[in-house]
């Protein structure tokens, strides 16, 4: 029998990093000592405090059980205390916050409630490749909104064509950005609400990043904006904030009528996140945040060593105010895919060639801090070497 993949999944776009991940193993299969800046995934672990509530929950009989799929009442409270505590915002859990298995399953599974075959997502590029995939298995169409260094990159809401707007339902923001490590600010977020109530697009805001900031520098809600809530929708996430990736858990908050539609989906798909999972991250949620100063307290450091050391080199590469990201213009005379070969060939390091985040990302690269201090040390002096 012949099994013909459907047209939805013939259309997923291609893997761009397949000839960089076999030049990655080949080094690795030489003996190379590789240093990876490539994965955007914390290399520290969970704290304890949280590993201790999981371990504990995990012994009792309730939580063995099928869980509610918007999330358990004290999940859903504890979020929004937190938006509260942290943004000032005032959410009522029952309607305006939903349980997510990780904000990736909802980023994909979010355009399924809103979208019919035809219609149009606005969609960040470079970004995160899922509010493309998540337009496609919906049916719908991408529209590219570019992100680029002359618009502090943020997109240029008055160049989308007015046919494009009419066929417009949802647009995806993703601020503190991955990959440009751009921020944005309340200005544009206000821009953004008239904008999206003008045009009746829903505004997806992704706000993974929220809590990897550095300096003085705080990371606002879209929410926070005036009306905000009447146009959109925020997706968190615990992944980053607490070293969680692996265990799947984050909440979006907004509308009622969204958050409905996507509770909608979610439980005729999933039947919610595991509750032993819901309660470390209410321990998470719920504490004083130390732990999430510790976070930035270790990335600063990083930032510091990796960025100051670039700029000795002649990099252009900026401190980032936001994110676990470094987004470094190339030299003169390279191309992302150029650049990052020769980085790999002859100094053993991965990162990621922009342009494999959307066409709009070649001339950069960029690098993950998720490496120890002293290894990004050894990152310089081996791009030294190099340079
Ligand atoms: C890491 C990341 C997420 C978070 O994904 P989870 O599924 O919550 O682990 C979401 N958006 C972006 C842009 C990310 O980089």
């Amino acid at each position: 029998m012949h099994f013909s993949k459907s047209d939805r999944l013939k259309q997923l776009p291609p893997y761009l990093f397949v000839e960089l991940d076999r030049k990655k193993a080949e080094a690795v299969a030489r003996g190379v000592d590789v240093i990876d800046l490539g994965i955007g995934d914390p290399d520290l672990p969970t704290p304890q405090f949280i590993v201790d509530r999981m371990v504990e929950a995990v012994r009792n009989p309730a939580y063995h059980r099928y869980p509610s799929s918007s999330g358990m009442p004290r999940f859903r409270q504890a979020a929004a205390d937190w938006c509260m505590e942290r943004f000032g915002l005032s959410l009522d859990p029952a309607q305006e916050i939903v349980c997510l298995i990780g904000s990736k399953e909802a980023i994909a599974h979010f355009p399924v409630a809103f979208l019919n075959p035809g219609d149009v997502v606005l969609v960040p590029t470079p970004g995160y490749p899922v509010y493309h995939i998540g337009t496609l298995f919906a049916g719908g169409e991408t529209w590219y909104m570019p992100l680029t260094a002359e618009n502090d990159f943020l997109p240029d809401l008055d160049s989308i064509p007015a046919d494009i707007l009419r066929r417009a339902r949802i647009m995806w923001l993703n601020y503190p950005n991955n990959p440009t490590a751009a921020v944005a600010t309340s200005d544009f977020f206000a821009r953004v609400v008239d904008f999206a109530r003008e045009n009746e697009i829903i505004v997806c805001h992704d706000a993974a990043y929220s809590e990897m900031t550095y300096d003085d520098y705080k990371a606002p809600s879209f929410l926070e904006t005036p009306g905000a809530k009447e146009v959109g929708l925020e997706f968190h996430s615990l992944s980053k904030t607490f070293n969680m990736t692996g265990w799947r858990i984050g909440f979006a908050a907004g509308h009622p009528e969204l958050t409905g539609g996507l509770r909608q989906i979610k439980s005729n798909v999933d039947s919610g996140q595991f509750e032993a999972v819901q309660e470390a991250a209410i321990a998470a949620l719920a504490s004083d945040q130390s732990c999430v100063r510790a976070m930035q307290k270790v990335y600063t450091e990083r930032r510091d060593t990796l960025v100051s050391g670039l700029r000795e080199l002649g990099l252009e590469a900026p401190f980032p105010k936001a994110t676990f990201y470094v987004w470094i213009p190339v030299p003169e005379g390279h191309t992302s895919t150029g650049f990052s070969s020769l980085l790999l060939e002859e100094a053993g390091i991965v990162c990621t060639p922009g342009n494999g985040f959307g066409e709009p990302g070649e001339g950069y690269v960029r690098m993950a801090l998720t490496v120890a201090r002293e290894r990004m040390e050894e990152v310089v002096d081996r791009i030294r070497e190099v340079l």
